[in-house]
């Protein structure tokens, strides 16, 4: 199968939920070996299921639990690719958003605590055992891309401080290191999606209407993004048609960190 990822090798974190396993399709769609990462097994091996069930001419197909706040997991999660050739692509996007995560007065330290283990020293341990590994197999091309959210761009006027400032960060060390690897042919990105029909956010808006209205009303096309639209970009910042892509907030949000009064 010839695609726009053949003989790429490709970790994704948080595999198992809804921006992960979409990318996990297409990206197996696309020719990529891809390992399947994702701190719930039972999880994995649902999703690992569906994949092979979309795309029966996938090259190869592994999952592996890894806990991505425990360097210890990713460190070896990224290792274990060293047998297949090499990471060439990681996409460090598990995250979470606490249901206690609040505002400044209210957000329990431990929810802040645990928010940026996730989120932010996740992303950096993915980063800094990508550029090891991309280094260790001699690798003159690699492809990093890090879930941060529209939140970091326009913030949120409902409170979710800790998960705000995460991704805020999500993109500051992203630009960062796409500055510092440049030479080295290693591309770093954030990608930027809007609010999603996944269970991460559509579990806790749950049956409220009027919490989900106060969200739709910003989207000039009137809906929540899907994960798939978000997948498509995550194959395009991967793979070499983005040879030139470096150091971006790829925003995918339909439009919405763009408006100022609600679009009719
Ligand atoms: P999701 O909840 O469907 O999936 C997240 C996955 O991450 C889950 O499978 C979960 O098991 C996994 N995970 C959680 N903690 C982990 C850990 N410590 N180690 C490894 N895996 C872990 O969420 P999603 O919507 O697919 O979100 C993916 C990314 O997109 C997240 O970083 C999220 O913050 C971001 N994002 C989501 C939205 C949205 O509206 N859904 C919007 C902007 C940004």
């Amino acid at each position: 199968m010839v695609g726009r990822l053949t003989s790429k090798n490709a970790i994704i974190t948080g595999a198992a939920g809804g921006i992960g396993l979409e990318t996990a399709i297409l990206f197996a769609k696309e020719g990529a070996n891809v390992l399947l990462a994702d701190i719930s097994e039972p999880a994995l091996e649902k999703a690992v299921a569906k994949v092979k069930e979309l795309v029966p001419a996938a090259t190869r197909l592994e999952t592996r639990k890894c806990d991505v706040s425990k360097e210890a997991d990713v460190q070896a999660m990224i290792e274990s690719l060293d047998s297949w050739g090499g990471l060439d692509v990681i996409f460090n996007n598990a995250g979470i958003m606490h249901a206690n995560d609040d505002d400044a007065i209210n957000t329990p330290e431990a929810i802040w605590d645990l928010t940026h283990n996730i989120n932010v020293k996740g992303v950096w341990f993915g980063c800094k055992h990508a550029v090891l590994a991309l280094r260790r197999n001699k690798k003159t091309k690699g492809s990093i891309i890090n879930t941060a959210s529209v939140v970091a761009l326009v913030g949120a006027a409902t409170p979710q401080l800790a998960y705000t400032a995460s991704k805020g960060a999500v993109l500051a060390l992203t630009r960062e290191l796409a500055m510092v690897h440049a030479r080295e042919g290693f591309r770093f990105n954030s990608l930027c999606p809007a609010p999603l029909n996944t269970p991460l956010l559509q579990d806790w808006l749950g049956d409220d209407k009027a919490k989900r209205q106060r969200r739709e009303v910003h989207f000039p096309t009137g809906r929540f993004g899907e994960a798939v639209e978000q997948a498509h970009a995550v194959v395009f910042l991967a793979s070499d048609e983005a040879s030139f892509v470096n150091g971006s907030d790829f925003v995918v949000d339909g439009g919405m960190s763009k408006a100022y009064v609600t679009a009719e």
